[in-house]
């Protein structure tokens, strides 16, 4: 991973250099590939302004699965939750820009589709718990975790949008 003040040296990305370093993994789930949903919430997360760095098609192994929700182990629907997930397709990206965990966390919504606000992804396209559409890191952390276990450093794409000066001061 290469640092962004390597990316350019041209001063109009002096600012956005200093935040474009964040970076979160998101996922869209089976039912969000079933439901024709991907475009859409590409769609969002590039409207607010973010970048995608990496993305990808597949069918999750039970390893992958069972290791994005380690922390999940002990709960009881988390045997369904790997099936589920592994029954794929997921769309799994690396999105990047300033804030962008916790900015993507908003614009998910709550873990429960029935208690998120309208105008949110999981408020406006779901209704129950076990079929939420998409998956965001909860924290810059878990986004470094996540990320380097859904991905190889060689597959996240290292690149200046030329919309930047317009979306960061
Ligand atoms: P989030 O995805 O909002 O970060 P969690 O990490 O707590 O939420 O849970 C991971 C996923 O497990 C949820 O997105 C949801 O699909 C599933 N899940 C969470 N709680 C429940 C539950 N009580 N019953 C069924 N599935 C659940």
């Amino acid at each position: 991973y290469l640092p962004c003040s390597h990316r350019s040296s041209q001063p109009y990305f002096t600012s956005w250099v200093m935040h474009c370093t964040e970076r979160t993994f998101v996922a869209i789930k089976p039912d969000g590939v079933h439901r024709a949903l991907i475009g859409r919430t590409i769609a969002r997360l590039e409207d607010k302004g973010y970048s995608l760095v990496a993305l990808k098609l597949l069918k999750p192994s039970r390893t992958l699965a069972e290791s994005h929700y380690e922390s999940l182990r002990s709960k009881p629907f988390f045997d369904n939750l790997v099936s589920f997930i592994t029954s794929g397709p997921v769309c799994a990206m690396v999105w990047e820009g300033k804030d962008v965990v916790a900015q993507v966390r908003k614009l998910i919504g709550n873990t429960d589709p029935l208690s998120s606000a309208p105008g949110t992804i999981r408020g406006d396209f779901g209704i129950d718990i076990g079929r939420n559409i998409i998956h965001g890191s909860d924290n810059i952390s878990n986004a470094e975790r996540e990320i380097q276990l859904w991905f190889h450093s060689e597959e996240l794409v290292e690149w200046n949008p030329n919309l930047h000066e317009w979306i960061y001061e």
